[in-house]
């Protein structure tokens, strides 16, 4: 299986007037080709950061401090300024011009909130013309009508409202246009971040089957960032939860489901609510996230976890190879 991603030592960091706050910190992760990564974890946690960092829209004051990120592409890029040849291509040094080219057709970005990242001013069908002429200005309007209207009915949308414009739309069917858009250019790999969020259960759950079919029939390799642990079980092939910035535990979705290794993949799964019990009293992590301008020493999680030990506040964890078959970073594995 090749791999489509690989995100070497990645660490991105905000600037503010009160320090550096370290927003991913030293991430490595490797995405084989048609798997779906779920990337978990509290608020402010670093997984949008991340997702952000793959096309290099880290916003400011954020910045790529170091590290790589190194994409696959299957196919030469060429376009009027030059070719991006086939085969691995680190994302970190590629120029502006490079960038667009990549953004959108190989890597494509499907954003929270589908009412902010929509122009009101725009036609559906204009959204999608702008999009496929600016990687390729020989399309015709058309042609990329013709285009949109296909993408738009495999997502369940008439073709015929194309003409119609976001606010006549429903946040679901909005939704689905901002998928179609990150879909319109085949791209590799899809980033979608907190997709059905602002969604009913019923929608999401539509919302999440069509993904899937279309992941199948793109052939897609996607990350899916999500604070929802049900969405990431149903559609995720791996699961990394990130606390800090950091990889707290990464490993196979049943695996990380059926038995978590790490204290906080535990207090998390302990804190969703199951319908099959309704007596069961919802777990919940004391404390909040800590300030990452001035983080505690050691494991992060120190501070709310049950289990922390002395050394736990002197040495951070590693991240290890666990028995699941994944990784984990904390001090009560790997030491004999
Ligand atoms: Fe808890 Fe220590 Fe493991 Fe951190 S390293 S999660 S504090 S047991």
């Amino acid at each position: 299986m090749v791999d489509v991603l690989r995100i070497k030592d990645l660490i991105v960091e905000y600037t503010t007037q009160r320090g550096t706050a370290r927003a991913v910190d030293r991430v490595s992760l490797t995405l084989g080709e048609n798997r779906t990564l779920g990337l978990a974890g509290e608020s402010g946690c670093g997984k949008s950061t991340l997702g952000r960092s793959l096309m290099k829209l880290v916003p400011y004051p954020g910045k790529i401090v170091s590290g790589d990120i190194i994409l696959n592409i299957d196919h030469d890029i060429t376009w009027k300024k030059g070719t991006i040849k086939k085969g691995d291509v680190s994302i970190l040094e590629l120029n502006d011009d490079q960038l667009r080219m990549i953004r959108g057709s190989e890597i494509a970005y499907i954003f929270q909130d589908p009412m902010t990242s929509l122009n009101p001013m725009l036609s559906i069908g204009k959204h999608f013309i702008q999009i496929q002429q600016a990687h390729d200005p020989t399309i015709e309007d058309e042609q990329a009508l013709e285009r949109a209207k296909e993408v738009l009915e495999s997502l369940g949308i008439l073709a015929e409202r194309v003409d119609d414009y976001p606010h006549q739309f429903s946040g679901g069917m909005r939704q689905r246009v901002m998928i179609g858009l990150g879909l319109v250019l085949r791209p590799r790999l899809l980033i979608a971040d907190e997709p059905t969020t602002s969604l009913d259960v019923i929608v999401e759950a539509q919302i999440l089957e069509e993904m899937a079919e279309l992941k199948e029939k793109f052939n897609l390799t996607m990350i899916l960032i999500t604070h929802n642990l049900g969405v990431l079980a149903q559609t995720a092939d791996d699961v990394a939860i990130m606390y800090t910035g950091r990889l707290a535990e990464l490993a196979p979705t049943e695996a990380l489901f059926e038995n978590p290794q790490h204290p906080y993949t535990e207090a998390l799964l302990q804190s969703v609510p199951d319908v099959t019990k309704p007596d069961k009293k919802l777990a919940w992590i004391p404390g909040a996230p800590p300030d990452l301008v001035n983080p505690p020493d050691g494991c992060m999680f120190n501070p709310r976890c049950p289990f922390a030990m002395d050394i736990c506040k002197q040495e951070e964890p590693p991240l290890i190879q666990s028995d699941t078959g994944g990784l984990v970073a904390c001090h009560l594995y790997g030491r004999s």
